[in-house]
């Protein structure tokens, strides 16, 4: 099958086909960095980590672009209320950020774009629109001519005469248009600001996606994303200006995730419910937030929960068990046993799982089903290991492709956390145990028992002797 993903420009499922073989270009619209993140910004970073793992794995090689607003009105305002300047706000939390996102998983993008590390591309971007009779300088601002650009709209899906009815921006004097927007504010009096042909000030919120894609990624890109509230206006503004300069399709592809409510509702500072991925992370697993998030198709809305957050945990640790008793099995496994066609029949399930998991995560990406089928890939490893006789070219196929779904979600399964004690310990806690069993001092064998399950060590009494396996009883 071949990969599709949804297009929120055509509104369809669409045959992914990059602009050169085997490249792909992606931009995804990053955080403002005047604060730590909350955990629905988390949802893009994630998802959109996972959609870059996938096409790597699907042989393409990725360029992912993501940027930093580093300025702007609310970076203005938290650099007033922490004593500090704006630089320097959007350093600390551009250090929070990776501290954050770095225990995720994900992956860093082949480049982080800053506004203020951009400023003379943004100006000639936005001078190149003035040129073209798309913009113009109204008392040192500039904005965008809105209806000048005939498919505004595309994206959002909204004829251009529609949103003159429904569009709520502030009019003010300056503009000729109500649809208009801006592209360069002039300063205020001691704000931070830059030279520009208009006079000192900065950039408008759109400008900036549309310049530091351009330089980084070219006039057209395959894939641009982010949250669904980007489709207007940012999105739509950013497709005007782009397509406006330079009179080709700006992205072929666009991706948008659906949000992350907490408890089922809306995540806002005035419902305070209102959290931050840091304070996530203090009392989650970051594995077990990125499995959450991952839980769920990204076009459809997640909800945050201590449940939901639960079952993630619950969910990932069924796998992680699978993939440690495969692993266990394979170094004390002494011989392929198995007879040659049960082998065969087990090899041949595992390249239908693994043509299951291709399959799910080329229908626009659904991780949800994907990880239905991680399970089934565990639920067989569990039937497998129960079985008298095993191969073990059968077991490393098990652990290999356990090992590689992982990957494609980002997740590791190796962690060694969740088991405290080495083998080498469990052996000799077992080898005690048999001795105070043979002098009858059966209070220390059970208490071993107890001790190893308090682990997650669960002890197997076979004719062949005791066995551990590692895992929920
Ligand atoms: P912002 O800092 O608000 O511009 O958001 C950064 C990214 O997070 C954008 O792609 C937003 O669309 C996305 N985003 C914001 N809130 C949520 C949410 N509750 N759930 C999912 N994505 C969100
Ligand atoms: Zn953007």
């Amino acid at each position: 099958m071949a990969l599709q993903l949804f297009n929120t420009l055509t509104r369809e499922k669409e045959v992914f086909k990059p602009l050169v073989n085997g490249k792909v270009s992606m931009y995804v619209c990053g955080p403002t960095v005047y604060n730590y993140i909350h955990i629905g910004n988390a949802r893009p970073i994630i998802f959109f980590d996972t959609v870059r793992r996938y096409l790597t794995y699907r042989g393409y090689d990725v360029n992912y672009v993501s940027n930093f607003t580093d300025v702007d009105d609310k970076l203005i305002r938290a650099a007033e209320e922490l004593d500090l300047t704006v630089p320097e706000v959007a350093d600390k939390f551009i250090h929070a950020f990776f501290e954050d996102v770095d225990q995720l998983n994900v992956a860093r993008a082949t480049t982080n774009p800053r506004v203020t590390e951009n400023m003379q591309e943004i100006i000639d971007f936005i001078q190149a629109l003035v040129d073209k009779g798309y913009a113009y300088e109204s008392a040192g601002d500039v904005y965008f001519a809105t209806k000048k650009f005939d498919a505004y709209g595309k994206l959002s899906h909204q004829p251009l005469q529609d949103l003159q009815h429904g569009i709520r921006v502030e009019t003010t004097d300056k503009k000729r248009d109500e649809l208009d927007f801006t592209l360069w504010k002039a300063a205020k009096p001691g704000e931070i600001n830059w030279e520009s042909p208009w006079g000192k000030g900065r950039p408008g919120w759109h400008i900036e996606c549309s310049a530091m894609a351009q330089k980084f990624l070219g006039d057209t890109i395959d894939i641009h994303a982010g949250g669904h509230d980007l489709i207007f206006p940012h999105h739509e503004d950013e497709i005007a200006q782009s397509e406006a300069r330079t009179g080709k399709q700006f992205a072929n592809y666009w991706m948008h995730n659906a949000f992350l409510n907490i408890d089922g509702e809306k995540m806002s500072k005035s419902l305070g419910n209102f959290i931050t991925l840091h304070d996530v992370l203090a009392e989650h697993a970051p594995d077990v937030v990125r499995f959450f998030m991952l839980s769920v198709h990204y076009r459809n809305p997640i909800s945050l929960s201590e449940d939901t957050l639960e079952d993630a945990k619950n969910s990932l640790e069924r796998l992680r068990t699978a993939y440690q008793n495969i692993d266990y099995r394979i170094q004390h496994a002494e011989e392929d046993v198995a007879d040659e066609e049960t082998t065969e029949d087990w090899l041949e399930q595992l390249t239908e799982l693994k043509q299951s998991f291709e399959d799910e995560m080329d229908d626009d990406f659904n991780t949800a089903n994907a990880i239905t089928v991680f399970h089934e890939l565990a639920k067989r490893a569990n039937i497998y290991l129960a079985e008298e006789d095993v191969s073990i070219t059968v077991l490393r196929e098990f652990l290999s492709m356990l090992q590689l779904f992982a990957n494609v979600l980002g997740l590791k399964l190796e962690t060694e956390q969740a088991f405290e004690l080495a083998d080498e310990e469990i052996e000799a806690l077992i080898e005690e145990r048999l001795k105070a069993r043979n002098e009858r001092n059966f209070e220390r064998a059970d208490e071993i028992r107890e001790l190893l399950r308090s682990k997650h060590i669960i002890l197997e009494d076979t004719a062949h002797g005791t066995r551990f396996k590692r895992g929920e009883e």
